[in-house]
């Protein structure tokens, strides 16, 4: 007989993990943040479920920044594959971990949890989902290009230790707060240590969040990326202005939303090619089914299920 389906809530909370009630299908999977309504993560997910007849749900919980060691102990107790987390958990997470692979030691940020015999593991699969959405969008991989990254938090530190792991040919940082985008840099100097020549400019550099630097810096590198969340509200302009772009830069911005971002609009008056955080979202989360399932991700079916 075939099981009935239960109605289930659009976001859960710690309330509800302490009284966990099954349903069906059963919960095994959800995504941790604040706010988390807008999260994307379960349509994708339950698309890709559904797709592999995996007879599981995933599910939003709201869970706030003083409740996250508490969620995660009671996620250990419950039979759950895994969660994935978003703002503002990643980096709060790592110390709640029982082990964690090598990039999230590195990145400092985790956003893929898989529990096994009641362990919780970290993975970052943001850099890599990062990765294969420059190639997708741009037909060029990472070691081809000279990066700008705007921004030091979370995704910047995962994304610029990707374009570092995979040699790219230049990276520069700017952050608004210019010692945490040194920092950042500094982490990465050993990964830079080999011999491609650039000319006068250096291959590891952080910058200024300043116009007159982002100009210099624009005719030097080909792939713009944005790793804040400028843009994301109303209201919000281009961290770079259209003025400073040109048409050689190809511009990442990591924010998906479904209008244009500020910067998205800003790159195509420039004539440049943009995408925005779509297709990283995608990534990043077919990485995260592969851990959970050790299976390859339906890829085509989650892209349909967001698009
Ligand atoms: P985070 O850790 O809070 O870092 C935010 C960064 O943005 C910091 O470097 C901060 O600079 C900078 N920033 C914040 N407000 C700014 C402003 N008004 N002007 C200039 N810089 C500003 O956040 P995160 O987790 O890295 O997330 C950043 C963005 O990446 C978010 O918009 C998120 O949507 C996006 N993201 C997308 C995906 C995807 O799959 N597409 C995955 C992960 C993240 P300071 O150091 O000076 O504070």
């Amino acid at each position: 007989m075939k099981k009935k389906r239960s109605v289930t809530k659009t976001a859960y909370t710690l309330a509800d993990l302490k009284g966990w009630r099954e349903v069906q299908p059963p919960i095994r999977l959800g995504v941790l943040g604040d706010p988390v309504a807008h999260s994307l993560s379960p349509q994708m997910q339950n698309a890709a479920l559904k797709h592999c007849k995996i007879d599981m749900q995933y599910t939003r919980f709201h869970i706030l920044p003083d409740e996250l060691r508490d969620a995660l102990d009671r996620i250990r107790k419950l039979v759950f594959i895994g969660v994935n987390l978003t703002i503002p958990h990643k980096i709060a997470a790592v110390e709640f971990l029982d082990s964690a692979e090598e990039n999230v030691k590195k990145i400092g940020a985790v956003n893929v949890l898989n529990l096994e015999s009641g362990k919780l593991r970290g993975f970052n699969t943001d850099g890599r989902g990062f990765s294969r959405a420059v190639r997708e969008e741009f037909s060029v991989d990472l070691r081809d290009l000279r990066v700008m990254i705007l921004g030091a938090g979370g995704a910047a530190r995962a994304i610029s230790l990707q374009c570092a792991k995979e040699n790219c040919e230049r990276l520069v940082i700017a952050n608004g707060t210019f010692e945490k985008g040194q920092k950042l840099a500094d982490s990465l100097r050993d990964l830079f240590s080999g011999p491609r020549v650039l000319g006068p400019v250096p291959r590891l550099q952080a910058i200024p969040w300043e116009e007159r630097a982002f100009q210099f810096q624009i005719a030097n590198v080909d792939l713009v990326v944005n790793a804040t969340p400028v843009g994301l509200n109303r209201g919000d302009l281009s961290p770079i202005p259209a003025r400073l772009l040109a048409p050689h830069v190809m511009v990442y911005d990591t924010i998906y939303s479904e209008k244009r971002t500020p910067l998205v609009s800003a790159a195509i008056e420039a004539g440049a090619r943009a995408a925005n955080g779509l297709s990283m979202l995608l990534h990043q989360g077919a990485l995260a089914f592969e851990i959970w399932f050790k299976h390859e991700a339906p890829l085509e079916v989650m892209r349909k299920a967001i698009r």
